[in-house]
């Protein structure tokens, strides 16, 4: 792969679900396809999708979410800081592991 490519997609990837993220509301086909379009270009060049990307799908269905549109995002109690998505496509509930900034 030509060096900046991979640098190139991975802004284009960036760039298609932020506006996802952002039409959502609007225009959930639109929101669809562009994100679609950013999980078919990590598949063709091979780049792997940062994990920030990769949370706005959902991991038993693969259908695109968006936290507090088509997900339910819980914050949970416990010691270990973790937030809690639900997609509301499949209603499966997945735990995200938030890392403490500060280590005591
Ligand atoms: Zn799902």
């Amino acid at each position: 792969m030509k060096a900046g490519l991979r640098d190139l997609i991975m802004e284009r990837m960036h760039i298609l679900v932020q506006n996802a993220i952002s039409n959502a509301r609007r225009n959930p086909e639109l929101a669809e396809r562009q994100a679609i379009l950013a999980k078919k270009m990590s598949m063709k060049y091979r780049v792997r999708m940062p994990y920030e990307l990769r949370m706005n799908f959902c991991k038993k269905c693969k259908k695109f979410i968006v936290p507090g549109f088509t997900a339910r995002i819980r914050v949970g109690r416990s010691d270990v800081k973790s937030i809690r998505i639900t997609c509301k496509f499949c209603n499966h509930t997945y735990r995200k592991i938030i890392k403490k900034s500060s280590i005591s």
